[in-house]
Formats: C-alpha cells, sequence, structure tokens
C-alpha cells in the first residue's frame, strides 16, 4: 500500500430513519463520513436517497485527496451533488480543484467572498473557484436558506458572520431563551484568521436524528447565533467548531445545544485544547466524545478512550498500513468480523443487526436497531457502525 493510501482510514457511521419520519424513505439511511485530514476538514454525506454532500475538502496535497478520493469510492460515489465549503481556509478548501478534476460537481455553497481577499493563497483560490463557477451553479448562502439535499431538512443557520435568528420550526428547544448567555465570557479573538468568523454552516435534520456542522466557526460568533435565544434547539451530533480548538466551542453554545455525541476533528497538535475537551466533558447529557486522533494537549486526562479513536498517529515520520491498523482495532464485540469494513457494510450491520448476533459475546447486548427504532440511543449506534459494540 503506497504511503499516500497508508492512513486512509475514516470514520463512518450510519444513521437510521425512524418510522414517523414523512421524507425517510423506508430501508433507506443516512450515512456520514468523517474524513481523516489531520487537523482539517472533510465530511462526506450520502442521503437516504441517494443524493451526495461533500463539506470541505481537506487539505491540498496528495494525501487528502487520496483519502477523499478512497471514501467516495468506497461511498460508491459518483458525483458530488452538493459542495459546501464552509470557509477559505486551506485545511477546508486545500483539494477541491482536484476532486472536481475526478468526481463531478453539481452544485456549490459558500459564504461569499473571503474577507482574508488580499492574501496570495486566497487570491489563488479564489481565481481557481471562479472558474468553476462559471459553468457550476453556485449559491451564496443565506441563514434560513434550505439546502436541497433531498431525503434530509438542512437549513444553514450561519453565513458570512450573520445568524439565523428565527427559531428552526418544531426543532426540540428552538427559540427559547439561552440561560447561559448571562456567563459567557468574551475571547480575546485578535490572533483568530478572520475568515474563520464568516464560516457557513448548517443544522441538519433526518427524521428526529440532528447533526450540526459550522466548520470553524468562532467563540464571538456562537455567542452571535446562540444568545439571547437559542434558534437551533438541541443536537445529536456535533462536529466540533473548528478542530476543537480553544478559539471556538464557547459553553453558551455548546451546552445550549447538549449534543449526545461530539466528533472532534482534530489533528494530534491542532484543536484538542483542554479547554475544549472540558466544555465537553461538562456538557449536560453528553455520551461520548469521538476523535479523529489522539490530542497531544488533551493527555491521557481528557482523551477519549482508544477505541473512540480511529487513528492515534504515532511519531510522524512512522505510517501503519490501514491493514495493519485494522488489526490494531480491538475485535467488535458481538459482530461478526465482516461487518465493518465498508460504509456498504455499515449501512447492512445496521439494517440487519438482529441477525448479526455471535453467540457467546461478551458486554451489553447492542440496542436493537431498525427501521421501527426511534433512534434513541445515537452513541451507541456509533460505536455499533464502527463495529465495537455497544460501549457506552
Ligand atoms: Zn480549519
Amino acid at each position: 500500500m503506497g504511503r499516500a493510501l497508508s492512513l486512509s482510514i475514516m470514520l463512518a457511521m450510519c444513521v437510521l430513519p425512524i418510522a414517523a419520519s414523512a421524507q425517510a424513505p423506508s430501508g433507506k439511511t443516512l450515512d456520514i463520513y468523517y474524513i481523516d485530514t489531520e487537523g482539517g476538514q472533510s465530511t462526506l454525506f450520502v442521503s437516504p436517497t441517494g443524493q451526495t454532500l461533500l463539506v470541505d475538502a481537506g487539505n491540498s496535497g496528495e494525501r487528502d485527496l487520496n483519502r477523499i478520493l478512497e471514501v467516495l469510492k468506497v461511498a460508491g460515489v459518483k458525483q458530488i451533488d452538493h459542495f459546501w465549503l464552509t470557509h477559505y481556509h486551506g485545511d477546508h478548501y486545500g483539494s477541491l480543484i482536484d476532486i472536481a478534476k475526478q468526481v463531478p460537481i453539481k452544485h456549490l455553497y459558500d459564504h461569499g467572498p473571503s474577507i482574508e481577499g488580499d492574501r496570495p493563497n486566497i487570491i489563488k483560490f479564489q481565481a481557481a473557484y471562479a472558474e468553476f463557477y462559471k459553468t457550476i451553479p453556485r449559491t451564496i448562502v443565506k441563514p434560513g436558506d434550505t439546502l436541497p439535499f433531498t431525503g434530509t431538512d438542512t437549513t444553514a443557520v450561519m453565513s458570512d458572520s450573520v445568524p439565523m435568528k428565527t427559531p428552526i420550526a418544531q426543532a426540540p428547544g428552538a427559540g427559547r431563551p439561552n440561560p447561559l448567555c448571562a456567563e459567557h465570557k468574551p475571547l480575546d479573538e485578535s490572533k483568530v484568521d478572520p475568515d474563520n468568523h464568516h464560516s457557513a454552516g448548517f443544522v441538519m435534520n433526518y427524521g428526529r436524528f440532528r447533526t450540526i456542522d459550522l466548520g470553524d466557526l468562532t467563540w464571538s460568533r456562537e455567542f452571535m447565533l446562540m444568545c439571547p435565544n437559542n434558534p437551533i434547539g438541541t443536537v445529536d451530533l456535533y462536529l466540533t467548531n473548528h478542530h476543537g480548538l480553544d478559539q471556538s466551542g464557547a459553553p453558551a453554545f455548546v451546552h445550549a445545544i447538549q449534543p449526545r455525541v461530539a466528533i472532534m476533528n482534530n489533528g494530534t497538535r491542532k484543536g484538542g485544547a483542554v479547554q475544549t475537551f472540558q466544555t465537553l466533558e461538562t456538557s449536560p447529557g453528553l455520551e461520548g466524545i469521538w476523535q479523529l486522533h489522539w490530542s497531544y494537549a488533551g493527555g491521557v486526562e481528557h482523551n477519549a478512550p482508544g477505541v473512540m479513536i480511529p487513528i492515534s498517529t504515532p511519531p510522524t515520520n512512522w505510517r501503519l498500513s490501514s491493514a495493519a491498523l485494522r488489526r490494531r482495532l480491538p475485535e467488535p464485540v458481538g459482530w461478526p468480523r465482516t461487518r465493518r469494513r465498508t460504509t456498504s457494510r455499515c449501512r447492512r450491520a445496521l439494517m440487519d443487526r438482529s441477525r448479526s448476533r455471535t453467540p457467546g459475546t461478551a458486554i451489553r447486548e447492542p440496542t436493537p436497531l431498525s427501521r421501527k427504532h426511534d433512534f434513541s440511543d445515537v452513541a451507541a449506534g456509533l460505536h455499533q457502525a464502527m463495529g465495537f459494540g455497544s460501549l457506552l
């Protein structure tokens, strides 16, 4: 296996529809892939209708490009129906131009021009991006816009430093005053790269499952969005803002959305800040934190258990093959070995899991998931999707 592919590991998870969902066709799943771009972002959503949404494109260079292409291949993606650029930083737009050479992109979404338009790398990227939207439809997102990502209800809640103030209809807890605003402490943001403030982000509903992705939104903008009233309500799954850096992740935001599960797209030495962990650890109702990497800043005191970190990167010049890495992972509990390798298997595993028991297994039986399940245990679902059984 070549070096470029050597760490092509994704954190894949499947979430299931609920019976009462109007938009969720029976037997289909929403699949989400958090692709490891070493402290960048690239997240693939495949809707229950088969549409695809790629949020950001990691860093430039073969490493992230190949990882993203591999995930697209594993997921059977032939085209990217929607490409959502959260903001104009190299760890988010990096591989976009090269991806587009290999996979057709049908629609672009972004927050409008970069606020850092005088930086040479941004000038260069924006020129290349402008060539894209000569031929590819482009939407400059406004808060409240609905993304036509079929099979889900996906709403932009933040863009270009403008928050959505109208509560999301029928969202649990949306529109209520946020008592945490009174305790909010402003941060010195003079060292923050300003386009982070302008990140475009959304909330996605699939049945009663809700997830939020706000790119690298910053501490002050989280406050703008969530105060004095919370327009979002609560969510099941939270991709930590800004890789878990302490420039983001204000308690007034995190504790108000009350995620059940957090996923941190940190690098070993990027994000994963102690303050971010502490905020998550004290967040009401949080059941688990998944990380794309061990965080040296977090140390043993704060990092999630090893089984919740798909890659703990060894010293930077040491590479493990993905096959070897898989062998290092604990064996799944109560799961046939073949059920944790790919997305389609992940999907089948969740759909068929009532038939997937292995006799004599330890730990408690995972919660049965089926189309009739009301998705009451998203954290256990994540574990099952990763093939680890239910450890929470
Ligand atoms: Zn970033």
